[in-house]
């Protein structure tokens, strides 16, 4: 029986979690994180699901650092930061799938890696990881000679943009036409902007209402296009995936692994 935290679990995924813990007969939430001035510190962690699970939920990540095994993250990316610090130390592994964390952030959970066992992954869903292969081989097929565009939608709440599956999504582009996407990124456009630089990756950002997640690329050439989307129509995906990430890093020592990993794909 793996022991799972969940942090964040007040929020959208968190509860997601919760639900999706359920029906995973080998694993069991043994503790419980949300902000320290949350309402919901103190309460049972089975209220999300109308039953008891004598789990209360606690402001502070060391007083319960010994109750669980991984720790699932779903947080923002300074708590998600300071979560990594305690479970470098308690030696404990983390799945993480907060996104917007900055270049030199990532470069900080990467080092912190070479201690502990980290899955970061901007999108858990088996889904989406697939279609970044799909990606990956539409690029290599016909992206040299592709306008390449990467369109995302999520809900009005969403606080960082473009998504970092939309990013991600960019990488694999940029990464299989061996190009660099800080130089050729476009994030939206306005104005009078010229004609298209067949080199660039653009991206188009749509918030509005409660969109759980959509992303499309395109690849536009003469006569043509592909266009590879998939769309989330429940967060229960990310949580299965996360659930499914933090029984696959059980068998780590250490290192900073996705979910290309996890699912064999990589
Ligand atoms: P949310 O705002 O609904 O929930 C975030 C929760 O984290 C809140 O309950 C908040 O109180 C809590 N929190 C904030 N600071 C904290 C701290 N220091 N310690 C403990 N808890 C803290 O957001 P959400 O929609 O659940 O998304 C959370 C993150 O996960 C975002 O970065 C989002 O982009 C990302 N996300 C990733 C995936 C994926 O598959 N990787 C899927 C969905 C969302």
């Amino acid at each position: 029986m793996i022991r799972i935290a969940i942090a964040g679990v007040a929020g959208r995924m968190g509860r997601a979690l919760v639900d999706a813990s359920q029906e995973h007969q080998d694993i069991r939430i043994s503790a419980a994180l949300d902000r320290a001035d949350s309402k919901f510190i103190g309460k049972d962690v089975g209220e999300f699901l109308g039953q008891a699970m004598n789990v209360s939920i606690s402001g502070d990540l060391k007083s319960v650092v010994d109750h669980f095994d991984v720790l699932i993250d779903f947080t923002l990316p300074s708590a998600s930061l300071d979560n990594l610090a305690v479970c470098r130390a308690a030696g404990k592994a983390m799945v993480i799938g907060t996104t917007g964390f900055t270049d030199q952030q990532k470069q900080s959970i990467a080092g912190l890696a070479k201690d502990m066992a980290i899955v970061l992954a901007p999108n858990m869903s088996i889904g989406v990881n697939l279609t970044y292969r799909l990606i990956e081989l539409a690029a290599r097929v016909m992206g040299a000679e592709s306008d390449i565009e990467i369109v995302e939608a999520h809900h009005r709440n969403k606080v960082d943009a473009p998504s970092g599956t939309a990013l991600k999504m960019g990488e694999v582009v940029a990464k299989t036409l061996g190009r660099n996407l800080d130089q050729d990124a476009i994030y939206g456009r306005q104005g009078n902007t010229g004609v298209r630089d067949r080199n660039t990756i653009g991206f188009s950002t749509i918030r509005a209402g409660d969109i759980v997640g959509e992303h499309t690329v395109i690849f536009a050439g003469a006569g043509e296009r592909v266009e590879i989307s998939h769309k989330a129509s429940s967060r229960l995906t990310f949580a299965h995936g996360a659930i499914q990430a933090s029984k696959w890093i059980m068998g780590q020592d250490k290192g900073l692994f996705d979910m290309q990993h996890v699912l064999g794909l990589s």
